[in-house]
């Protein structure tokens, strides 16, 4: 099979180009940028005063292809096996080293280390697609892409990179290892310990929840290395499934993204040299901060896709297929405005995601945005998916095809990666700072 992100390799520079020359200025926006447009808050060091604005969801000629390759990737290869995957709660490995086959694990990495060197709009755009096929599949993706591959990138030294990243883009699945049984919201009270040794940490404790541990080879864990300096002597570390030590307590059972692997982690005096760490020692809660930032664009990328991808399942049935009273129920007035606000949703929330793609891509500040495409992608996701299954009445209902595993899905959008509260909280910190004289 022919890598997507190989086939759009030579054009990506060309595309990335051609955009940046036609774009308009941004400067006169940005010139008057006051308290008020708080959402397109000052840039920082990017000079994009010779770009002409576009639709915020116009895609480079590359990203374009992502997009159209991965949805039909999605629809020829994940579509058969969703229904089953979800019932039997467990990712088709077939899939995973599909993913690999196309590239789809290292969007980000630099060819240098086998990766596919494109953008971050590039990753959002295959989260989105693949979610709106299986929202498993694309959660794969999304922690692996936007979490784990990007810590390394972030904050590896050479060494760091030439060791994982190489992994990472051609067959290792990684987990990002933060929050445990105690500490969710309020994630850096964690309590997984790292001591030094001679050579290298012991880190001793559990997390919860990691997303991917079934697939996973590398795990990025996050653990306090001097607890009596709080949150400051949280440090990130990689640990190797096969370390002595280190086990997969538990398989969650879950309402929804159920081929998607949830679990607890036990870590018993696993021993992992100096090399091992990420970054410097005490930054864990900087990268974690960071990190899950640009991470809450890809979970709403996620949500947008699936409640497209919940749209299309039931306009398709609404508009082809069901008759009641002598016509198409997509014919009653009262089916067709339902259907157009929910459509008009998706594509506000699929504005946020790419506004916010759009501002760090460019250096600007975007976790206002990021947290606001989050809260919304995944209100909408709940909402959309919610009534798609209503639309579609009592096959809506059933487990034959994606209506109910969609409304199922959903829920978790408001979960993970800062619940939908701790969203809220971020937007009015943030607009507080504005606003106070
Ligand atoms: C399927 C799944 C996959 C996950 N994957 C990962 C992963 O890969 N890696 C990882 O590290 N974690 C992962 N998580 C963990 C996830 O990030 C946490 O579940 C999330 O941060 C919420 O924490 P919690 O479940 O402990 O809820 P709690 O923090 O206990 O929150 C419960 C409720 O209290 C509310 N609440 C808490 N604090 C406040 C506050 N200050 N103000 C207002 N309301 C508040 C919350 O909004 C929520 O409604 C995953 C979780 C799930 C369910």
């Amino acid at each position: 099979m022919a890598s997507i992100t190989r086939a759009l390799r030579p054009l990506s520079r060309t595309a990335t180009s051609a955009r940046l020359i036609t774009r308009p200025p941004l400067s006169t926006r940005l010139a008057v940028s006051t308290h008020a447009f708080s959402t397109t808050s000052r840039r920082r060091d990017v000079d994009l005063s010779g770009l002409t604005p576009t639709p915020i969801t116009f895609l480079s000629e590359t990203e374009a292809l992502m997009s159209e390759s991965v949805s039909k990737f999605a629809q020829e290869q994940i579509s058969p096996k969703v229904r089953d995957m979800d019932e039997a709660e467990t990712m088709d490995p077939a899939v995973v080293e599909q993913l690999f086959e196309q590239g789809l694990m290292g969007v980000e990495i630099p060819e240098e280390y086998g990766g596919a060197g494109m953008n971050f709009t590039a990753a959002i755009v295959a989260i989105e697609e693949l979610a709106r096929v299986d929202p498993s599949v694309s959660v794969l993706v999304d922690v692996h892409n936007t979490l784990v591959n990007t810590s390394i990138m972030k904050y590896g030294d050479a060494q760091a990179k030439r060791t994982w990243l190489p992994k990472l883009a051609t067959g290792t699945v990684g987990s990002f290892c933060l929050s445990e049984p105690a500490s969710g919201s309020d994630a850096f009270a964690l309590k997984t310990k790292a001591e030094k040794t001679a050579d290298g940490y012991k880190i001793n404790g559990s997390k919860m929840w990691i997303t991917n541990a079934m697939e996973s080879g590398v795990f990025l864990v996050f653990a306090n290395l001097d607890p009596s300096k709080g949150y400051k002597g949280i440090t990130a570390f990689i640990v190797e499934k096969d370390t002595p030590g280190f086990s997969i307590a538990k398989k969650e059972k879950k309402l929804g993204i159920r081929a998607s692997s949830t679990c607890v982690l036990n870590f018993d005096d696993v021993l992992i040299p100096k090399s091992n760490l990420l970054g410097e020692e005490g930054q864990g809660y900087k990268y974690a901060i960071s990190i899950l930032n640009e991470g809450r664009i890809g979970i709403a990328a996620q949500m947008t896709g699936l409640a497209l991808g919940a749209w299309e399942n039931a306009a398709q049935y609404i508009w082809n297929d069901r008759r009641q009273f002598g016509q198409l129920i997509g014919e009653f007035q009262g089916m067709q405005h339902q259907v157009a606000q929910a459509y008009t949703e998706i594509a506000a929330a699929r504005a946020l995601v790419y506004n916010a793609a759009r501002k760090k891509e460019a250096g600007q500040d975007f976790v206002q945005d990021a947290a606001m495409a989050k809260l919304y992608a995944s209100q909408v996701a709940g909402r959309v998916a919610g009534s798609a299954v209503e639309w579609m009445g009592g096959m809506g209902f059933v487990r034959e095809g994606i209506a109910e595993k969609m409304f199922r899905d959903s829920k978790i959008g408001a979960i993970y990666e800062g619940t939908s509260n701790i969203q809220l909280q971020t937007i009015a910190k943030l607009l507080q700072k504005q606003y106070t004289r």
